[in-house]
């Protein structure tokens, strides 16, 4: 693919019905800045008829498709796009509109202005009280253990090619797009946006993908938990010393406590704080585990050049 000024790549999965006029109207807010550009739609196994609207959108010689065999994640469908483009700058957006195109050209003329990174930060979102708790503990538990601060943070970025070359040196399977270019901590500028509601469908994510993503953004940039088992381990270890001693001077003292109260609350509780520590160190291992597999992060079953 030959170098062009601008690529945008877009991850689609089960877009439907409204894929095509979204790819559209972006291709319409990158064609006013009159500089070649690529569009790269990457479309994660859908099971509905998104491939088919990609192929009709690749008749145009700027749209390039690729096709995974099965729905492999985002992330694998953002990495799969970055794999594969060849541009001085690149933006990461949602297929749905959510991601407003207007910025667009907002963020080409950061970047011209010598930023490396331009992010969309969400304005307030529109999301449900519960939602915004959630994201906001969130965010401020990771801000605390890896120093990456992703309030309000999207995967709605421009990078530079330099940006995009380091990012493809990183040798993990399980990537995180977003605090992965935080991380990099080269010159960023931030734009607000406004997140619109979804004109069609719904959102892909469950909680149960949210929380996945949640505990992969910790346990990738952070080792503290580890260090809060062994805090928390050793913390025990004086609790033991000190209740021992307590219980085998009243011992012989002949005043020893009775009942089975304070054996049932020690199992428990102990019992409780292993196991969660286990746990803990369980997330990390299965982490590695992955690692050093080495899988793909994805397989693709065609694509349209
Ligand atoms: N997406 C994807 N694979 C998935 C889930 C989502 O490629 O397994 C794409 C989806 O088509 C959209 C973007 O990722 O372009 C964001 O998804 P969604 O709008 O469902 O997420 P939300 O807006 O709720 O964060
Ligand atoms: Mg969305």
């Amino acid at each position: 693919m030959d170098c062009v000024e601008l690529g945008v790549i877009i991850p689609v999965y089960n877009e439907g019905e409204g894929l095509y006029k979204n790819i559209i109207k972006i291709e319409e807010y990158i064609k006013k800045l009159n500089i070649t550009y690529n569009i790269i739609l990457v479309n994660d196994g859908s099971i509905d008829n998104s491939w088919s609207y990609i192929e009709k959108l690749c008749e145009s010689p700027h749209i390039k498709g690729i096709c995974f065999s099965r729905n492999f994640g985002k992330e694998a469908a953002v990495f799969a796009g970055l794999r594969s483009i060849n541009a001085n700058a690149t933006i990461v957006m949602d297929a749905d509109l959510q991601h407003p195109p207007s910025l667009i050209s907002q963020m080409y003329n950061e970047w011209k202005n010598g930023y490396k990174i331009i992010e969309a930060v969400k304005n307030e979102r529109v999301d449900s009280w519960f939602s915004k708790q959630r994201a906001s503990i969130y965010n401020k538990l990771l801000k605390n253990m890896t120093g990456l601060d992703l309030q309000n943070s999207s995967d709605y970025k421009l990078i530079d090619k330099i940006v995009l070359d380091n990012l493809l040196t990183f040798t993990e399977v399980n990537t995180f797009y977003r605090a992965m270019i935080t991380w990099t901590g080269l010159p960023t500028k931030q734009l607000f946006f406004d997140v619109n509601e979804r004109d069609l469908g719904e959102s892909k994510f469950t909680l149960k993908a949210l929380i996945k993503l949640a505990i992969q953004g910790i346990v990738s940039f952070s080792s503290i938990p580890l260090q809060i088992v062994s805090i928390v381990g050793f913390l025990f270890f004086l609790f033991a010393i000190l209740l021992g001693a307590q219980t085998i001077f009243n011992y012989y003292n002949g005043n020893a406590v009775t009942g089975f109260t304070t054996v049932i609350l020690l199992i428990l509780i102990s019992g409780s704080v292993t196991l969660l520590g286990l746990g803990i160190i369980g997330l990390y291992v299965s982490k590695i585990y992955e690692e050093v597999k080495k899988r793909p992060q994805y397989i693709i079953l065609k694509t349209i050049q």
